[in-house]
């Protein structure tokens, strides 16, 4: 498979794409970027790393830490963890607060923001710092020891996050939450600011494709059962309200974040990253999604 020459097809049939799309505002230091930066990555399971446009230029990125930090969770907690938080798609946007007060405070998944406060107070238990405990594990799992969190991003979200706090309270009332929920915000909104390139983040979810375990290192993260399982949430509820219709283009299990990026895995292959900052109506960056939907269309590889 030529991925080198497909990427860079798939950079030259973009540019017309490139600027549309709205860059998240509602985080202040997020809103500076220019909507036409665009970069893309493969990195394969054999180790092989295929790039095109600025893939290792790190940005925020935001709700894809969510994957990290549910695997975290995951491994600390095995099943027990959807107890506190369940494995449906909600069906509303990421940062909506309406079913949790009709479903008692467990929100629907993981990887909307309600369900990722909880995964964050999971982790706020077991570790002194969270957020710290989150890099370390994304540096051991993409090989990257520089990578870290933008203070200037987390402090600008901080400023702001009124309807995260809001949802975290309104958890704490229902039980949901066992930690202070500020602590909790401010744990989640610094794992949101982490900064990663496109490599580095392919790099970071590989685990995925290679039944749980890092191929460079060999080291076991998940077995192979649980990287099925958070491939499947990926799948069902990774790309905000429009699961369904990514799904339907890209046929990848994958997680977005308003920062632009959205990281897919091909099991057994790869794990491709692209980053575009300039959004959808549903939060998921217009270019990248596109992207990956070329990508897969191109080379006639997807899960289906
Ligand atoms: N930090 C962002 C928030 O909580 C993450 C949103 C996202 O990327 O979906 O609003």
């Amino acid at each position: 498979m030529n991925y080198s020459g497909i990427l860079d097809q798939i950079h030259r049939d973009l540019k017309p794409w490139l600027g549309k799309g709205r860059v998240a505002s509602y985080i202040p230091e997020l809103a500076n970027i220019s909507a036409e930066r665009f970069g893309m990555a493969i990195v394969r399971t054999t180790g092989e790393v295929f790039r095109t446009g600025e893939a290792d230029t790190r940005f925020s990125i935001q709700s894809i830490s969510k994957l990290f930090a549910c695997t975290l969770a995951f491994q600390l907690l095995g099943d027990d963890l959807w107890q506190r938080v369940g494995r449906e798609p909600s069906g509303t946007a990421f940062n909506s607060l309406v079913q949790l007060e009709a479903e008692q405070g467990k929100p629907r998944n993981p990887f909307i923001n309600a369900g990722a406060l909880v995964v964050t107070d999971v982790l706020c238990r077991r570790f002194v710092k969270a957020e710290t405990a989150l890099v370390e594990f994304i540096r051991r799992l993409s090989g990257e020891r520089g990578i870290g969190y933008d203070a200037a991003v987390a402090q600008s979200e901080l400023q702001h996050a009124h309807r995260n706090r809001a949802m975290a309270h309104f958890m704490a009332s229902f039980g949901n939450l066992k930690m202070p929920p500020d602590l909790v915000v401010d744990a989640y909104t610094r794992q949101c600011a982490i900064s990663m390139s496109s490599v580095e983040l392919a790099r970071a979810a590989l685990f995925l494709a290679n039944r749980g375990a890092v191929p460079s290192t060999g080291e076991q993260i998940v077995d192979a059962s649980s990287a099925k399982r958070l491939s499947a949430l990926m799948l069902t509820c990774g790309t905000y309200d429009a699961a369904g219709d990514f799904v339907y283009r890209v046929g990848l299990p994958a997680k977005s974040g308003v920062g632009g990026g959205i990281v897919a895995v091909l099991p057994g292959e790869m794990a491709v990253c692209v980053w575009s900052p300039g959004l959808d109506a549903n939060g998921n960056s217009l270019a990248g999604t596109l992207a990956l939907e070329w990508l897969t269309t191109f080379t006639g590889q997807s899960i289906f």
